[in-house]
């Protein structure tokens, strides 16, 4: 649960971030970028701030912008029908992002954000930089996290059904809950 002045304020900031990383968007979309808290009511910690630029039956295009530290919790996107689940490419713009898959564990700039070690279970570090992109096949289990500096990054996707991705973290929602 965020409420509207804390919604407002990551809108105003993830705008500024944007723009510091040449990215134009509009006054309007500024009103629609979502801070997706999971229902874990600590935004600044774990969570995303998310623009939608496109979504149709087939594709996806969004923007992603981390705060500094800022955790996207550990997910992956499960078949949904006929359709074997979400393909999405990851690309940064401003980094570096922090990029976690199974393999050897081996976390070196990042971290696990406190007491949640049961729910960040796939620990292969990738740094990213400006450029670097990454595509991650449905079903994968994946989460990334911002440096100091904070992060934007392309994500470009099948349909995206992010009601229904599904996280390790049992407390976390999809749906974000805004209250005045
Ligand atoms: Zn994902």
């Amino acid at each position: 649960m965020i409420t509207s002045k804390e919604l407002e304020e990551a809108q105003k900031r993830t705008a500024e971030m944007l723009k510091k990383a040449g990215i134009v968007i509009t006054d309007e979309e500024v009103k629609k970028i979502a801070a997706a808290d999971l229902g874990l009511s600590h935004l600044e910690k774990e969570g995303a701030q998310i623009l939608t630029f496109l979504e149709t039956d087939r594709v996806a295009f969004k923007i992603i912008a981390l705060f500094p530290n800022q955790t996207m919790p550990e997910h992956w996107h499960p078949p949904v029908g006929d359709d074997p689940g979400k393909e999405e490419t990851i690309r940064v713009i401003s980094g570096p992002l922090f990029f976690f898959i199974p393999g050897d564990e081996n976390i070196r700039e990042g971290f696990i954000p406190e007491g949640k070690e049961a729910y960040y279970t796939v620990r292969h570090e990738l740094v990213m930089n400006p450029g670097d992109q990454i595509t991650v096949e449905p079903g994968k289990v994946h989460w990334f996290q911002s440096g100091i500096e904070g992060a934007v990054l392309y994500s470009i996707s099948s349909t995206a059904r992010d009601i229904l991705d599904r996280f390790t973290d049992p407390e976390i929602v999809r749906e974000t809950v805004i209250v005045d």
